[in-house]
């Protein structure tokens, strides 16, 4: 059974048992770590998970999740278009002790009193996923425009002093 509403808290354990599947849209911009490292914080992250119960008694659930993400470029410290395409393989684990005992094909997804908040999952997922470091193309790279601009901002802020603490000294003296 699909169920096309994302929940917010999930136990793993009764979507393995009942071997319920659940896909939607989730906003980029509820994942505050994540847009802290990204260059905007617009769109979407598309999620699908199948959840079943291995042939070991795990509880672990397949899918995918897609994401068209703007990373910063190391170049320029532009937007750069990433299209995040991950195969999701989730082993839902009550510790870090169990999360060792996973074969490598998983990734252990620690659950919280039994459940697991679905936000903080994706955006862990993201994270993963997302390249160590982006650059534009060389063509619609623009280092020098991106240069220009910072170092104007930085001349207007460093090179005139604030007329009110020259005041000050000179209140001071
Ligand atoms: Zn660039």
């Amino acid at each position: 059974m699909l169920n096309d509403t994302l929940p917010k808290y999930f136990d793993p354990r009764k979507y393995a048992n009942n071997e319920l599947a659940f896909e939607g849209n989730m906003p980029l911009n509820q994942f505050e770590e994540l847009c802290a490292i990204l260059a905007s914080d617009e769109g979407n992250a598309f999620i699908h998970l199948d959840f079943r119960v291995d042939e070991d008694r795990r509880y672990i659930a397949t899918g995918s999740l897609t994401a068209n993400v703007q990373v910063v470029c190391q170049r320029c410290m532009g937007a750069v278009d990433h299209d995040l395409e991950v195969d999701l393989a989730l082993g839902f684990v009550y510790d870090e002790d169990h999360a060792k005992n996973l074969p490598n094909n998983y990734d252990p997804v620690v659950m919280t009193d039994g459940e697991v908040i679905l936000a903080d999952m994706v955006e862990q997922e993201i994270i993963l996923a997302l390249p160590i470091v982006a650059y534009h193309e060389e063509s619609g790279c623009n280092p020098t425009a991106q240069k220009y601009a910072s170092s104007t901002d930085d001349a207007a802020d460093d090179e005139k002093p604030n007329p009110f603490s020259i005041l000050a000294q000179l209140k001071a003296k």
